[in-house]
């Protein structure tokens, strides 16, 4: 019989058995410290360059994403083999480096 509550590994798509997941919480936001900087600031830095750049990145951004881009919380559940994966490696940087033995 499967239990009532039977949980889903958000990372991995597995089974999880009952009260053996963990719930990872990631919050994600702007620099709450982040300076004001003034225009004169910035023209004596590379203004245009940054401008061009900030451009870039928001071309094609929707609303949606622009709020994305201040505030994001996420929350999962995984279970024991993930988390002993994302502990170790909680921005995934370890991929694409060829499994990377340790
Ligand atoms: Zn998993």
């Amino acid at each position: 019989m499967a239990g009532p509550a039977r949980v889903i590994c958000d990372r991995c798509g597995g089974v999880i058995p009952q009260h053996a997941h963990y719930v990872v919480k990631i919050d994600v936001y702007a620099d709450p410290s982040m300076p004001d900087v003034s225009l004169d600031d910035l023209e004596e830095t590379d203004f245009d360059a940054t401008m061009a750049r900030l451009l870039e990145e928001m071309k094609g951004a929707t609303a949606e994403e622009l709020e994305d881009a201040v505030a994001k919380r996420f929350e999962f559940r995984i279970c024991r083999s993930c988390q002993l994966r994302l502990i170790r490696d909680p921005l995934g940087r370890g991929r694409g480096g060829g499994g990377g033995a340790n």
